[in-house]
Order: C-alpha cells, then structure tokens, then sequence
C-alpha cells in the first residue's frame, strides 16, 4: 500500500515510472485521504459489475445505512476497458442501494472507464462522508480534493461545462446533479462522452449514495497513465477482428444502427407488450409518434441533429443520438427506448418534443427515467395530473430540481410516490421500478424481473424474442426460469467485462462468437479460460449479490411481482403473468 496524505491534495504513488502498475484506488472523504493499494489476487480476473459486487460484498456491512458513512462507491471499468476490443469500457458502479436497500450495480457508457483503465486503476474506492461538497480531481499519480463552490446546486450540464472549462478537453467527468445532492432516491451519475453530452448511471439511487457522501464530481485526467497491459496484443487483435465481423452480421444491427433504441417501440408494441396507462394496457394507439422511424424522419429535417451517435470511442453499432429542437438547439442526448416507453406510452404522452425536453431535465437534475417515467404514471393514476398531459408532466419533473411536492415525489422514485398517494398498481420489484416491457407478455423477462437480484432490471436478462431463435416463446408459462437464468448470468458476465450490452445480444443468436469473446479475454489476461467461462463468471457475480441481499434481510418472498401482473389480464394477450413460483425460486435454490 503506498499512501502520502495532505490536506488540500493527497499524493498517491501507483508504481515505479516505466513499468505498468494496476491498483486499487481509495479515497476517504472524512479523513481527506487517499491510498494505491495492491490489487488482492482474487480481484486480477475480476472487472466491472463483478468487482464492484464482490468488492461490496466484503467491505459493506449488508444491514448498513444506505445513505450512512458505511456504505462505500465503487467505479470499476470492465475488464476490457482500454483495449481494441469492441463497444467496450462500459464503467460499473456499486453500492449498497438507498432505493431498493439491496446491492447495486448500475453501468454507463461514456469514456471515464476507458480512462480509468489506462491510468491503471482497476477500481476507485469512495469511503466516508465529506465536511462540505467537494470534486475530485485524478490524474495517474495524484488525488485533489478541490471545493465544490460554484458547483453546488447546478445540474449535470452546467457542472460539466464548468469542470470542462478549468480542466481541459481531456478529462473524463462523473457527476450528480441537483437531485443527488438533495438525496432524492431516484438520483442516477453522470458521465461524459466524447463529446461531453451525460451518459448515466441511472439504476437504483447510486447518485444519492454519492450526494449522501457530498462528492459533486470527480475529474478524471489520464495524460500520464502508463496504458493498459495486454497478456497478447495479437491474439486480442484477431478475437476482437473476428467479433466485430460477427456483431455486424447480425439481423438486428441495421436497426440499431439507423434509428437507435426507439426502434423498439414499434416492435415492442406489436408485440402488444408496450407499457400503456400505467401497465394496464400493452399497446398505445399512437405509438408511430414517439417511434424511431419517427424520430429518425424528424431529425433528419432538424439543423444539428444527429440520428446516430457513439457514447464512447470504439463503438461499432452507435445507437444514441442527438435530439435537437426545430430551430437546430441541442435538447437531449440520447433519447432511448426505455424514456419513450416509460414517460411516453406509460403516461400516455405522444410528443416527442416533450418527452425529449423531460429527458433533458433527468439528466441534468440527475434521476433514472425509468423510475420518474413509472412515477408520473402512477402519479396520473392517482389522479394527480391528466393522463397525456405532457407539459404538466414537465412542469412536476421541473420541479426535481427547482423545488416542489411534485418533484419530491416522483424525484423519489415510482415507490415512493405510490406509496404516498396511496396507489394499488406500483409497478416495482423490490423497490425499483419495473422498465419498458410488460411481463405478461415477455415472461422470461418477468421472471428476470422478479428475481433479479438488483430488482426489476432489464439489463439482467431481457428475454425478448428474436428471429435467429424461433423456437423460444415469449408468452410460455413455463420454461421461463431456466431462460431468465442463463440470461442472468450471460449479462452479469458482459457487465463485468464492460461490454456494452447491445453488442453482445448477437452473441446470443450466435453462440460461435462467444469463443472469440473468451479468446479475447483471454488475449487480455493472458489465462487459459474455456468454453464455460462465460456462465461460471456469470453465476460467480450473481452468486455473490445474492449473498449478500440474504445478509440484507431479502428472501424468496421479495422475488415475486406486484400483485397487479398476476391477477389483471392484459388486453393484448389476456393473459397474466402465469410463470410458477417454483420456477422463479429454482434459480437460485
Ligand atoms: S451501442 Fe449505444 S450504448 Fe452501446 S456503446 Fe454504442 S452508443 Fe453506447
């Protein structure tokens, strides 16, 4: 462990000039202190989603205070951060979760993990709580602990811009916005593309953990790191050759590549399992409206639209964008699927302007559309504000960051505003809402949602049905269990590699690709790792948070739906969620 301690700065020494170092980072904000320490020789495989869990798991005690001194942040890139490896260098960030009091792992694209990677630091410890709200500036071999004056109270856009300008183009920035300094429980972190649009990491209040700390920002500067080692920078180059060629020839790609996400909402809803009216419907009459061919028709009229965009470099498929208004102002980057399903169809607003604007204002207030999305719906529900009515629905999310009982309320998450308007059909699972896919449609997802341990996730497993793979049946009672568990594991390995998601799915269809996933792995680490790599990583991480959740107090009665989705049919397939509770439970039995 090498440490140097000070008062306004901490020097920290990651390694002998020349040769190629990884270390852990921590950082105290109590005690102003930070340290390089050894990376501990069980963590070496380990990256991302499955640092950030395994790491949680021994240093948090799983009864801590979420929002108390004892829970610790940590940012870990995967473990292909920094390579030429393809759509990877995703950053992973963990806590014990204020909103759903479970452990968490949320993940951002953007380019702090990539920078992270190549100053050698494998993961980024935050402990303690600081005197006042502070910024962290980080370079390879020094910690600052700078005042955060001026930046108190801004959202992410200001913040960034202001960082921006006293730091340079080359930095990488994490932030929170005003609702995770006032530890609103839907209160996501930030991080900057290229291009420094926000890019978050929006599941489970992560940015209140980090507002409950009182760290505004932290600025990554890696000029001077020594880059990253690879075990056979050949053999990396060849697997990463031969995935890219196999991503790119999947059926899915032109999709993704031409209209982003949002091509989802049409085939979502044609599946009939769009979110509509608050999850009592599957279909929204007028879904071509907030569609990406919609989208992608009216940006290609706007001035300084983009329809297609990367949120970090190496990104093959680029499916963010660029959402500008009609005289060519910049509102959003990027509108996707979930905001579309969850604050359009779920609230039944059809303006894409509108909904572009409230997606602009979570990000600069710093909270998870999807939570907020599910909020307004049963705000609406409620009685609260008019189903579809857009501009009130803006006016209560301007009220997250301005101040206001509305934006409290929805700013706290779709729990917490059920639960204060006494509302019946709350669309949760363990505390976290549920995202843009309804399980009584697609009950693979379902079952993900259930029993996830990060409550309902889609990112855990989306069981969606696919053309490569017409024998899976979306609607089937049973078989799910074994479907989601596969899911589960498959994604909770990709996330602890910093792949990004979307270009793993034709991994999916075309299970041959995942041994130049494994050969590139192994490329990098330089370990023999074999075909099973893959499921056992997966089943590891998961293994671990299940632990830890049991310590926390969660058992299986927690891995079940709201009530709503097992006694309402849906209109679309009359059908409710039907998947034996034994199916559900066998996962991790
Ligand atoms: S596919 Fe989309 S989310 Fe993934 S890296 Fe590219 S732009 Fe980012």
């Amino acid at each position: 462990m090498k440490r140097v301690r000070g008062n306004a700065a901490a020097f920290c020494e990651p390694g002998t000039k020349g040769r190629r170092v990884v270390n852990i980072l921590r950082v105290n904000l109590t005690k102003r202190t930070a340290f390089f320490e050894d990376v501990k020789p069980e963590y070496i495989s380990l990256g991302g989603r499955g640092l950030t869990s395994t790491m949680i798991s021994e240093e948090v005690d799983p009864a801590c205070e979420p929002l108390g001194d004892k829970n610790k942040l940590i940012f870990a890139p995967g473990t292909m951060a920094g390579t030429v490896f393809p759509n990877n260098g995703r950053l992973s960030v963990g806590a014990k979760s204020p909103l759903t009091g479970a452990i968490k792992e949320s993940n951002m694209g953007g380019t702090a993990g990539q920078t992270l990677a190549k100053m050698g630091i494998k993961a980024l410890i935050v402990e303690g709580v600081a005197e006042a709200f502070v910024y962290l500036k980080i370079t390879a071999d020094r910690v600052d602990f700078l005042p955060a004056n001026g930046l108190q109270e801004r959202g992410n856009y200001e913040t960034i811009g202001i960082l921006r300008e006293k730091h340079g183009e080359d930095v990488s920035i994490l932030s929170i916005g005003q609702a995770g300094e006032k530890r609103m429980l839907a209160s996501a972190i930030a991080g900057t593309t290229p291009d420094f649009f926000p890019r978050m990491a929006g599941r489970g209040g992560l940015g209140t953990v980090m507002g409950s700390k009182k760290l505004k920002a932290i600025v990554l500067d890696g000029a001077g790191g020594d880059g990253v080692e690879v075990a056979d920078p050949e053999g990396l180059k060849a697997a990463a050759k031969a995935l890219a060629k196999g991503i790119m020839g999947h059926p899915l790609v032109p999709a993704f590549k031409g209209l982003g996400t949002a091509f989802l909402v049409n085939m979502i809803n044609e599946l009939g399992a769009l979110p509509t009216r608050n999850f009592s419907r599957g279909r929204l009459e007028n879904a071509a409206k907030i569609s990406g061919e919609h989208m992608a028709e009216l940006l290609a009229k706007r001035p300084n639209a983009q329809a297609s965009h990367r949120c970090m470099p190496g990104c093959l498929l680029s499916c963010s964008n660029v959402y500008t208004n009609a005289a060519g102002k910049v509102v959003t980057s990027g509108l996707e699927y979930e905001t579309l399903g969850l604050v359009g169809a779920n609230c039944m607003i059809d303006d894409l302007d509108i909904i572009a604007e409230i997606d602009h204002l979570c990000d600069d207030y710093g909270v998870d559309t999807i939570d907020v999305g599910d909020a307004l719906a049963v705000a609406m529900e409620a009685g609260r504000l008019p189903w579809g009515d857009g501009k009130t629905a803006l006016r209560w999310v301007r009220e997250i960051g301005a101040g206001g009982e509305n934006g409290a309320l929805i700013g706290n998450g779709c729990r917490f505003t059920g639960e204060s308007l006494g509302v019946k059909r709350v669309p949760v699972v363990k505390g976290q809402s549920i995202p843009s896919y309804d399980p009584r449609v697609l009950k693979g997802t379902g079952v993900t949602y259930a029993s996830s341990t990060m409550g309902a996730d889609h990112t855990c497993g989306n069981a969606l049905p696919s053309p490569a793979n017409p024998d899976y049946d979306p609607g089937a009672s049973t078989g799910q269990g074994p479907v989601s568990q596969f899911l589960q594991a498959f994604f909770a390995a990709i996330d602890s590699l910093g792949m990004c998601l979307f270009a793993s799915l034709p991994m999916l269809d075309m299970p041959d690709l995942q041994k130049d996933l494994i050969a590139a792995v192994s490329a990098k680490t330089g370990e023999e790792l074999g075909d099973g790599f893959l499921m056992a990583l997966g089943t590891r991480v998961m293994s671990v948070e299940r632990r830890f959740n049991e310590a926390a107090g969660f058992t299986e009665a927690d891995d079940r739906l709201p009530d709503f989705f097992y006694e309402e049919k849906l209109d679309t397939n009359g059908s409710v969620f039907d998947v034996p509770q034994e199916e559900i439970d066998a996962i991790y039995r």
